[in-house]
């Protein structure tokens, strides 16, 4: 069958390809196939072989937000790396479109367009990844995110069809969006920049830099944030209160630097993350009552296995507290 898919795309086929060099994590087995597509046209083709064949397709772009089971994936792992940026002529406002690859490393747009002095990408500096990536999880910080300077983004839908969906309809919201919620893949997207000083778009790219360098632990392969931030409060600030800074599981730990980041320390597995993240998700549940949502995206039988205890749904009473 591989064979085949092979032979439909222009692109290299992978067969057991281990997936632990794709991540930032450095773990994951080994995907069934891994295709890398040169342009739009061949991941079209490679998802209609997987649609043809029945095949489950995992996407990935810079493995930045990504948790792989050790035992890797099944089906179809579709590394997107369209990569390219194509600026336009600015507007009357001196407003600038530019449209960008999905696999374009979303460093390198930050860089060239702090060089061409458009503002808006300020706070993704330092985030590693891709553009599609970033998309798909509207990366950012609290200062700003990716989502609020997209015009449009082409997907392609479930049927196989390229489609251009505007931002309304991209569902952009903290670290989601409607990409991510229903799979769907990204292969480019227009962003619309503001002009603005150069110098001072340097400076805050420099100052968001030296903020990660100065608090992230960025010495050992990690995934960033492991949790999204409950409303008003910081994960990072409620594992720490749960005692858990420096706790180690096998050869991952969570970093003494920020408890909100879950490290590698060399040879961890999927299962010694996974297991971190639960005593910390139980930890905050039992103590606070707050339930931590993952950030970061468990990836294939890792999904089924979240949460690790059944939840309440929101607004039902406990009746021990009645
Ligand atoms: C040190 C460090 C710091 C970080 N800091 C931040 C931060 O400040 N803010 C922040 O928001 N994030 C942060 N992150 C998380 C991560 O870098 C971002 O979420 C990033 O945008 C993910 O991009 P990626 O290409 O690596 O995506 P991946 O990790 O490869 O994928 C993430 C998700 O998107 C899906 N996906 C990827 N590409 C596509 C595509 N083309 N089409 C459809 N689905 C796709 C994947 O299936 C997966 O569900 C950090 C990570 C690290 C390691």
């Amino acid at each position: 069958m591989a064979r085949e898919l092979q032979s439909r795309v222009k692109g290299p086929v992978r067969i057991g390809e281990p997936l632990a060099r794709y991540t930032t994590f450095r773990i994951g087995g080994p995907a069934d196939v891994l295709v890398e597509p040169v342009d739009e046209e061949d991941l079209a083709r490679a998802l209609a072989w997987a649609r043809d064949h029945g095949v489950p397709v995992t996407l990935l772009g810079g493995g930045s937000n990504v948790l792989v089971p050790d035992e890797g994936l099944r089906g179809l792992v579709v590394r997107v790396g369209l990569d390219g940026i194509r600026w336009e002529d600015p507007d009357p406002q001196g407003r600038c479109g530019v449209v960008v690859g999905a696999g374009t490393v979303l460093a390198r747009l930050v860089h060239e367009a702090a060089r061409r002095g458009y503002q808006g990408l300020e706070p993704c500096a330092g985030i590693p990844g891709t553009v599609g990536g970033a998309l798909v999880m509207n990366a950012g910080t609290r200062d700003g995110t990716i989502g609020q300077v997209v015009d449009w983004v082409r997907v392609v839908e479930p049927g196989g069809r390229l489609a251009v969906w505007p931002r309304e309809r991209c569902g952009f919201t903290y670290r989601s969006s409607r990409m991510q919620v229903e799979g769907v893949p990204v292969v480019a997207a227009r962003l619309v920049l503001a002009p603005g000083d150069r110098q001072a778009i340097a400076a805050a790219i420099r100052r968001y830099t030296a903020y990660r360098q100065r608090t992230q632990p960025l010495r050992y392969p990690n995934c960033g944030s492991v949790f999204k931030n409950p409303p008003g409060d910081a994960s990072g600030r409620l594992i720490e209160a749960c005692g858990l800074k420096g706790l180690r599981h096998g050869r991952a730990q969570i970093s003494d630097q920020h408890a909100n980041f879950i490290i590698n320390l060399g040879g961890a597995t999927a299962e010694d993350v996974l297991a971190l993240m639960t005593t910390a998700w139980r930890c905050v549940r039992d103590r606070f009552g707050v339930v931590l949502e993952p950030e970061v995206r468990l990836l294939g039988s890792l999904a089924r296995r979240w949460p690790p205890d059944p939840v309440a749904p929101a607004g039902s009473s406990d009746p021990n507290q009645a």
